[in-house]
């Protein structure tokens, strides 16, 4: 069965962990977001392929729930004693990562032939593609302002309630190599658990990304990132409380409209469902462990034909 995953950072490596493991890795192609994407200190950072690519290697550190284990922090501490930009967190193994991928990038590939080079140098299955090779960036407008998404989300810990989202460059962007494919040729269409606005988000507002999920002719499912109408982490709940005027499953299918056929929630949320305009599938989602994973993958399977 082939298999195609939207993914933001965290939330969604965490779940494509399980996936891998109960489908087959050789058939998914993970599409990842790059609205996040940011220049730090020179060096291009994608942190939700980043993500993806230490997750799905082993490399990830589990307990701070992003970047490298075993991670140390001489580098950033020498930026920071010589008054440099230092308030994005890059530790010394992560930076070799954005060293390579700079370079390539400065040489003139695009960032999905970086991506593929990088996922392969690491013994990655799936195929890993970013959304798009053109830029694009999430921008976050508040009532402090509007702010970058690495500024609001990291250096101001993004306490300023949302009030409108824009993707920049989304509009002109195009695909990059491969999704379209993926997309038009998978027989099970996946959206992890991820923020629904600014991990999947960026990634439909890519216009032939959107119209390949509309005219779908295979199920498309989406995981919840809420348990019991709270975010795992992050800033999701408020979001949707916000943008969506809710934290019921059918404000997380709202923002999936007319792009999926499923939804996979939490046991907390299945007295919430009468109004939910698309399949409920009931399970428990919260990934603490190897099985919860697998458990949360599996019921995304069901979904597929067979
Ligand atoms: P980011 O790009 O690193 O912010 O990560 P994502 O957008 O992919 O994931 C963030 C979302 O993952 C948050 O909204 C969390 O609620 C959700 N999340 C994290 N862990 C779990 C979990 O165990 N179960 C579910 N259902 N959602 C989770
Ligand atoms: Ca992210």
């Amino acid at each position: 069965m082939r298999i195609a995953a939207l993914s933001g950072g965290v939330g969604g490596a965490r779940f494509l962990r399980g996936l891998v493991e109960v489908a087959d890795p050789s058939l998914l192609t993970i599409v990842g977001n790059v609205g996040d994407d940011v220049e730090v200190l020179g060096m291009h950072v994608s942190p939700d392929l980043d993500s993806i690519l230490y997750a799905l290697s082993g490399l990830h550190d589990e307990e701070r729930g992003w970047g490298r284990a075993e991670e140390t922090w001489h580098a950033l501490e020498t930026v920071s004693a010589l008054g440099g930009e230092a308030w994005f967190r890059l530790g010394d193994r992560d930076l070799g990562l954005h060293l390579v991928r700079t370079q390539a990038l400065r040489d003139g590939q695009a960032l999905s032939q970086v991506t593929a080079r990088l996922a392969r140098a690491l013994g990655l299955e799936p195929a890993l593609v970013p959304a798009t090779d053109d830029g694009l960036r999430t921008w976050l407008e508040t009532p402090a302002g509007r702010f970058p998404f690495q500024e609001w989300f990291v250096a101001r810990g993004h306490r300023d309630e949302v009030d409108a989202l824009r993707y920049e460059g989304a509009a002109d962007a195009a695909p990059a190599p491969g999704v379209v494919a993926a997309l038009d040729d998978a027989d099970l269409i996946v959206i992890a658990p991820s923020n629904p606005y600014v991990s999947i988000g960026p990634i439909l507002a890519v216009p032939a990304i959107r119209a390949a999920l509309e005219r779908r002719r295979v199920p498309a499912v989406a995981v919840s990132p809420l348990v019991g109408g709270r975010a795992v982490k992050g800033p999701a709940d408020r979001m949707l409380a916000r943008l969506a005027g809710g934290t019921s499953p059918a404000h997380v299918a709202s923002c999936y409209a007319g792009l999926i056929d499923a939804l996979v929630l939490d046991e907390a949320d299945a007295d919430d469902t009468a109004s939910l305009p698309v399949r409920p599938i009931v399970t428990r989602t919260l990934m603490v462990d190897g099985d919860a994973r697998r458990r949360l993958a599996e019921a995304v399977l069901e979904v597929a034909p067979v």
